[in-house]
């Protein structure tokens, strides 16, 4: 029987960054961290840049950590292994290819994965739902070969593929059911511009639009919309969200609807046994309420977090102020704070149209729910994590 003092479920960024803190505190425990894919985490945020750009660059240039800073660091890795059980009762968790590991402390950091879109041919070949790296990759090598795509989803992925794909020279067309992209982050004067920035960019927008379905025998030919539209097209990425991995824990108490639930040192009801990154429910102080994040920083602020209350003796709170990006041609957007809920009400400070620099207050009602940063200054974005008002 294998046997580790620690074991992380999930090579992405949140069970990397929580090897690290292991490793900062505990010199010799042993650590396993098992992967479904064949490498460990990919800096996401340069992902669809990094690979759709013009120069794109190969996977292995894009990992956070390479082989050597594993063996350096005395962390058993298993990648292309899927943890296919986890019993609480016998701490242990069983690997696809038979292993039984019993471990001593385990987190969970299985992320998240594209949601598929309940329609007729949502299977056929040249759909593409992004996620993993290859993923991104098997859309990039396509690219060369067709004219124009559709890209289906108007939040963070889809508007940031549908610039790639412009700057590649094809014609695009995003279709999102909300009246502007990015509905739950901007007022509508805002999204009013920025679907204005889209078009003068050449992205053609569907807005208020809702996906029907998909056409073709094989592989994709046309784009049904729920208005009766049908676009041509042989190429469409289909990013309306993601749901996050928690089929290893079903039936179990680590499951719920919206995520892996723990307390605020990221442990689960179950001690020894945490969770990390896109599939974490946590509580969080300063925005109210029990969250998931489905961003980047958060993923490794939490494994780094998780990480260090698994090796240390005295654990501590996770605080967080959620911060992510975003790059869309030429404009850079950091947003800060809440944004479960779309604003009712924003106060703008800057100059959106001509200069496209400005800072979006959002509010609901009189209550200070987050900023939006566009073209601003890093050190202006810091200072409002810091200063962010708790919301009790
Ligand atoms: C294309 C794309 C671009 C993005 N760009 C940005 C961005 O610019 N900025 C930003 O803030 N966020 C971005 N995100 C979101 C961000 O990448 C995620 O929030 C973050 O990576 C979550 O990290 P994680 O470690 O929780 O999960 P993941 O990175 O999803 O890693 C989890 C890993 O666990 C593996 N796994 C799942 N189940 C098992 C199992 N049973 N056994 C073994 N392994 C398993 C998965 O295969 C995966 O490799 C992007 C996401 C995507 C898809």
């Amino acid at each position: 029987m294998i046997r580790r003092d620690y074991l992380i479920v999930g090579a992405g960024v949140a069970g990397v960054a929580a090897c690290e803190a292991i490793r900062s505190l505990d010199k010799k425990g042993s650590i396993m961290l098992v992967g479904a894919e064949p490498h460990a985490a990919v800096n996401r945020p340069e992902l669809l840049g990094g690979i759709l750009g013009p120069k794109s660059s190969p996977i292995e240039k894009l990992l956070t950590h390479d082989d050597a800073w594993f063996s350096r660091n005395k962390v058993d890795v298993r990648l292309d292994t899927i943890a296919t059980q986890f019993s609480l009762e016998q701490r242990a968790a069983v690997l696809a290819n038979g292993q039984a590991v019993k471990f001593e402390k385990a987190l969970l950091a299985t992320g998240s994965r594209a949601r598929r879109p309940q329609v007729a041919g949502a299977n056929l070949g040249n759909i593409f739902y992004l996620r993993s790296a290859r993923e991104v990759a098997a859309l990039r090598e396509v690219l060369d070969l067709e004219k124009n795509a559709v890209v289906i989803g108007g939040g963070f992925v889809g508007v940031e593929v549908a610039a790639h794909l412009r700057k590649l020279k094809l014609g695009v067309t995003l279709m999102t059911r909300g009246q502007f992209a990015w509905s739950r982050y901007l007022d509508a004067e805002t999204g009013a511009w920025f679907s204005d920035y889209l078009a003068g960019n050449g992205v053609k927008l569907m807005l208020g639009e809702h996906l029907n379905g998909f056409e073709g025998r094989t592989y994709l030919q046309r784009v049904q919309t729920k208005s009766g539209g049908r676009i041509d097209t042989m190429l469409a990425v289909c990013a309306i969200g993601s749901e996050p991995n928690l089929q290893l824990v079903s039936a179990s108490p680590l499951w719920s609807q919206s995520g892996c639930p723990v307390t605020e040192r990221l442990e689960s009801d179950e001690l020894g046994i945490f969770a990390a990154g896109d599939i974490a429910l946590y509580p969080n102080a300063h925005m109210g309420g029990m969250r998931r994040e489905e961003h980047w920083d958060a993923a490794v602020a939490m494994g780094r977090h998780a990480g260090l209350n698994m090796a240390a003796k005295k654990m501590s709170k996770f605080e967080y102020v959620p911060w992510h990006q975003s790059r869309v041609f030429d404009l850079q957007f950091d947003f800060v704070g809440d944004f479960t809920r779309p604003p009712t009400r924003v106060e703008i400070e800057g100059d959106r149209n001509k200069k496209h620099r400005f800072v979006l207050a959002c509010y609901q009602l009189n209550k200070l729910t987050g900023y939006v940063f566009c073209n601003e200054d890093a050190k202006k974005v810091q200072k409002a994590r810091t200063d962010f008002p708790k919301m009790k």
